[in-house]
């Protein structure tokens, strides 16, 4: 049978000018060759190209912000993808403290646009990362543990389903598909058009710091980072980054709302720590903190390939732990290899777990590790090296972050969303039970009685 729906939007199939740039993603490991893309310029587009795929049989994926960190999740072999970004419209609603965003938009766009404003919107450490898919799985930054995760800002989406039909959810109507899109991550319900945050006033100022140590310190610092940054004031966000052996640091960079004399007092605890060679803490205009917080970071130049693994601590590590950490440390290389630490507490954790998809609040700490690499024959070993220490780790930590995704992890559902995986899995059922969005770790429809 003939398909009767015509592709719209900026169409590029395989072997056309532009689909070489069209399949590059920030990580060079999740490029694929899809058969075509949309890029939609209205939500029809997408209705279109969903409908589109049923007809032909296609496998579809969705995509925004081009950074996802596993493969097959916003591109596949022989599929469609249908990319959000040219809907990158902002519409800041002073009045009711609201912004409305295409959800082709990055964060580091949305995030100027919001404090040249006098608006804060949260952000994460890369001012690319799209909006469209770190919203769905959680959204965390040093904001977090004033503002909450990004997604506990969403008040509203528009999506189109498995058919190709609209569905506007909030409070109100498809509430369930609104708790569902905070935290249960991209690819599984539909294809989002647009969000509709809350939003706050921006403080006039804030303080960002960077400190900096030689690596040999990394397990000093930790553990006094483990103890303090936790239950530090909840206006102070902190990234703890600990680079390979060879060529890396440690660093810690984050912001406080609050003045420079109180942020020194703050974070006296660790910068007692150790000999820093680095001591940056500075009062800033709130669009400049935010500028110093979101360095560039481009999508297609970018050439290290990355294995990813993540999880959440509900206790300091204990000394054990910094050995698989240190072995870790040793064998990885490359610009962003390491450790990453966010601390937890706050807004997050204020919110129960059951009360929107993501689970993981009671938590101390956030930690990811990655090792990177460019030639594609390093890829398996650097693989390995990654989910060996998430079992070495797997005593101290729980959970694992969805837009942090590790696809070595067996059923994961549970792990991704806790107690929270089966009313995921009912609501998948409702408004996608054939099935159509899935990605390898997607969440399945729960059987019908
Ligand atoms: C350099 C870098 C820094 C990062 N920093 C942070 C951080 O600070 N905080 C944080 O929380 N996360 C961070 N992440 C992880 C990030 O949140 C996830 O990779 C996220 O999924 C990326 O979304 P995207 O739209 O850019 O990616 P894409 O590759 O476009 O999509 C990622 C996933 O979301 C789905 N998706 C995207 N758009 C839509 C849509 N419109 N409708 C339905 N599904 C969609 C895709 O199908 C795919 O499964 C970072 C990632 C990178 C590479």
């Amino acid at each position: 049978m003939r398909a009767r729906t015509e592709l719209t939007g900026r169409v590029i199939f395989q072997g056309e000018p532009g689909y070489e740039e069209a399949r590059k993603n920030w990580d060079p490991h999740t490029d694929r060759y899809p058969k075509v893309f949309v890029f939609a310029r209205r939500t029809q587009d997408v209705a279109n190209g969903i409908r589109w795929a049923r007809e032909n049989d296609i496998p579809i994926r969705a995509r925004s912000g081009r950074h996802a960190l596993e493969g097959n999740l916003s591109q596949v072999n022989g599929g469609i993808v249908i990319d959000v970004s040219d809907m990158n419209s902002i519409r800041l609603d002073k009045k009711n403290g609201t912004v409305v965003v295409g959800t082709g938009n990055r964060v580091g766009r949305i995030a100027n646009a919001l404090a040249r404003q006098g608006f804060i919107a949260p952000f994460g450490d890369s001012p690319t990362v799209g909006i469209g898919g770190i919203t769905l799985g959680g959204g965390i930054g040093p904001l977090q543990r004033t503002i909450g995760l990004i997604s506990d800002n969403l008040i509203e989406l528009e999506m189109v389903d498995a058919n190709g039909d609209i569905i506007i959810a909030n409070e109100r109507q498809h509430s369930d598909l609104l708790w569902a899109s905070r935290g249960g991550g991209g690819g599984n319900f539909g294809i989002y058009t647009r969000y509709k945050f809350s939003v706050r006033r921006a403080p006039v100022r804030a303080t960002v710091y960077r400190i900096a140590w030689p690596w040999e310190q990394f397990e000093e610092v930790l553990m006094a980072w483990q103890r303090w940054a936790p239950s530090v004031n909840t206006r102070l966000g902190s990234e703890l980054t600990i680079g390979p052996k060879r060529g890396g640091n440690v660093m810690m960079e984050g912001l406080f709302l609050g003045s420079r004399c109180e942020a020194v007092r703050l974070l006296r605890p660790i910068t007692s720590i150790g000999t820093p060679t680095e001591r940056l803490i500075r009062s800033l205009p709130y669009r400049q903190a935010v500028n110093f917080l979101l360095p560039p970071d481009p999508v297609l130049t970018q050439r290290y390939s990355n294995q990813f693994s993540s999880g959440f601590g509900r206790e300091p590590f204990p000394r054990q732990a910094l050995k698989p950490m240190r072995e870790f440390l040793e064998q990885v290389e490359g610009e962003d290899a390491g450790f990453f630490f966010l601390n937890w507490g706050g807004a997050v954790s204020r919110v129960a777990p059951e009360a929107t998809a993501f689970y993981w609040r009671d938590a101390s700490f956030y930690v990811e590790w990655n090792s990177s690499w460019t030639v594609p024959s390093e890829a398996a070993r650097n693989i390995e090296v990654v989910r060996k220490t998430r079992r070495k780790l797997q005593p101290y930590i729980v959970g694992s972050y969805i837009n942090v995704p590790d696809q070595g992890i067996k059923d994961s559902g549970p792990v991704y969303y806790g107690a929270n995986y089966s009313r995921l899995r009912q609501i998948k059922a409702k408004y996608d039970p054939r099935n159509v969005f899935r990605n390898p770790q997607s969440i399945k429809p729960a059987k019908r009685d």
